[in-house]
């Protein structure tokens, strides 16, 4: 796709029509084999704004192909020149990162200031993978044995490739591609078939940045795609993020194959109140935390404990602040949220909170569209903010990811119990403690599950330069993404041990 065709796609004035993206293959863009397609939909207009192939084994077969051909010269180009690219692209992106914003924001909904942290984001990775010729460093030690040393390299591997899914178009795929093309392999990406738009333009300014031809691929599909990519000889590891289902299945495929995979998976996650909490910054952040991207993140806050007296200021606050929100579209809602990403996704949504109520949870701020006619957009897949409260472990909603503008409040007589509850979660991708305790936020850090933790943040993700990834079933795989872990990922240690016998008489 040119880049006056990509304008034509996500501009929603275009009289160009709707057209079906292409893959990008060994520097051009190509038509897909698979013949079915996805349509990608504007979750605030309903608007189809481009559709997307459902590629075939066919399409990875060419992708791998050109990054086979095009591995061969990269790994010998000097990682300081490979990463000249990656510091073009970084300006580039500068340059179109409203743009990039406004095209996530058409394809995904969120809000266009969430857009502009996801493209931020994005940003954060391509500038610490230009570390990289200090973070492929190797080691040595001399007279391991006398006249004897030994030296450590990292090696790039060849070919990788990464599955992404809806949430954060543009961010996701960088907490991969920037790092392996950095370190020296070849890429195939293949994005989600719900929002593709924005790696798209992504893509196009990695070209227009000097990306060499092959060394960056994107193949559109779905299950097909993501198959082959798993079990194709020539592809070393897999980077998956997505739902916990799909998550172990690329884990269990991937690593049948013999490849490296790291799978990230779904979330629940809790947020605890101490008595102590600084009130007023403690409802914002729960409720940012939990209606944020309406609710569509895998750091999103779900379920709320007070412990003990910290519960009826802080349900009050949420409730007073949940209420004041609106929803809108994401170009232009003010203190609001945009909508979900599908009416699949919506009616998944409003079928847990009504079992949520027949188990015996009550709504406190409703956000259903039944009860906001008048107020909520006629079209797009809009919920307000809503909050339950009485909320028990049990019940489905404390335990499945909602993925949705929901908050539910509970209560806990102390923080162990509030930690309890957390441990017996499967997930265990992050959690936030409140508190103005030192001693109560240690031992929260000791103790809980999850691996990632905020006190006092409400969604607390690790900076480029920090691992990424949670634990039990939101995390498959032994090596995290993002900054030093991406290096153990997309290298392999070769170790040499040398003696050199000296016969010269003249040194
Ligand atoms: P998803 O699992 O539906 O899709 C993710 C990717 O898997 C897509 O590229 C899709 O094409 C592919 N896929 C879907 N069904 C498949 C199948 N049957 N076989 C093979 N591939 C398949 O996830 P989603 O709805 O796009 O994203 C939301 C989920 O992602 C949430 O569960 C969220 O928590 C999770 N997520 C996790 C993290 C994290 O860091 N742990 C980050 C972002 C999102």
């Amino acid at each position: 796709m040119s880049e006056k065709e990509a304008v034509a796609v996500m501009n929603p004035e275009s009289k160009s029509g709707v057209i079906t993206v292409k893959n990008y293959i060994n520097g051009q863009w190509v038509d897909s084999l698979g013949t079915n397609t996805v349509d990608v939909i504007n979750p605030a207009t309903e608007e189809v704004i481009a559709k997307t192939p459902l590629g075939t084994t066919g399409d990875v077969d060419r992708a791998v192909k050109a990054s086979l051909e095009a591995f061969k010269l990269w790994r010998e180009t000097p990682v300081i020149d490979r990463v000249q690219v990656l510091f073009k692209l970084k300006t580039l992106l500068e340059e179109h990162a409203e743009e990039i914003a406004k095209i996530c924001t058409q394809e995904n909904g969120k809000t266009l200031a969430e857009s502009r942290g996801d493209v931020r984001r994005g940003i954060q990775m391509v500038e610490t993978a230009c570390a990289m010729p200090t973070l492929m460093m190797g080691k040595k030690s001399e007279d391991i044995a006398k006249g004897i040393d030994s030296e450590a390299i990292r090696q790039p591997m060849g070919v990788f490739t990464a599955i992404a899914p809806f949430n954060f178009p543009p961010m996701v795929p960088m907490w991969f591609w920037p790092y392996a093309v950095a370190a020296g392999n070849a890429f195939i990406l293949k994005p989600s078939e719900r929002v593709p738009l924005s790696q798209i333009r992504m893509f196009e300014l990695a070209e227009k940045a000097g990306m060499p031809k092959g060394v960056l691929n994107m193949v559109h599909g779905g299950k097909e795609v993501v198959d082959a990519l798993c079990s194709h000889p020539d592809i070393q590891g897999v980077s998956f993020v997505g739902s916990t289902p799909i998550a172990k299945h690329v884990y269990t495929l991937a690593t049948s194959h013999g490849k490296r995979v790291q799978a990230l998976g779904g979330a629940k996650n809790f947020m605890v109140v101490l008595p102590d909490a600084p009130m007023d910054l403690t409802v914002r952040t729960i409720v940012e935390s939990c209606t944020g991207c309406a609710g569509q993140r895998c750091l999103a806050g779900s379920v709320v404990v007070g412990v003990d007296k910290a519960y009826d200021e802080m349900e009050a606050g949420v409730v007073k602040l949940a209420q004041s929100m609106s929803a809108g579209n994401g170009l232009s809602v003010e203190n609001g949220i945009g909508p979900v990403i599908s009416e699949a996704s919506r009616k998944r949504i409003l079928d847990l909170i009504t079992e949520a109520e027949k188990q015996g949870a009550k709504v406190i701020v409703d956000g259903r569209p039944a009860a906001n006619e008048g107020v909520m957009p006629e079209k797009g897949y809009f919920i307000k903010p809503t909050v339950i409260a009485g909320v028990t472990p049990s019940m489905r909603i404390a335990q499945e990811e909602v993925f949705g503008p929901v908050i539910c409040l509970s209560k806990a007589k102390n923080l162990d119990t509030a930690v309890e509850w957390i441990n017996s979660s499967n997930y265990a991708n992050t959690a936030s403690l409140f508190t103005s305790s030192g001693a109560a936020a240690r031992k929260f850090q000791y103790a809980a599950d999850p691996a990632m933790l905020g006190i006092n943040i409400g969604v607390p993700a690790p900076m480029a330069f920090f691992s990424f990834g949670g634990k039990k079933d939101s995390f498959f795989g032994d090596v995290k993404a993002h900054g030093s872990s991406s290096v153990d990922f997309y290298t392999d240690t070769k170790v040499t041990i040398t003696r050199w016998v000296s016969e010269s008489s003249i040194w």
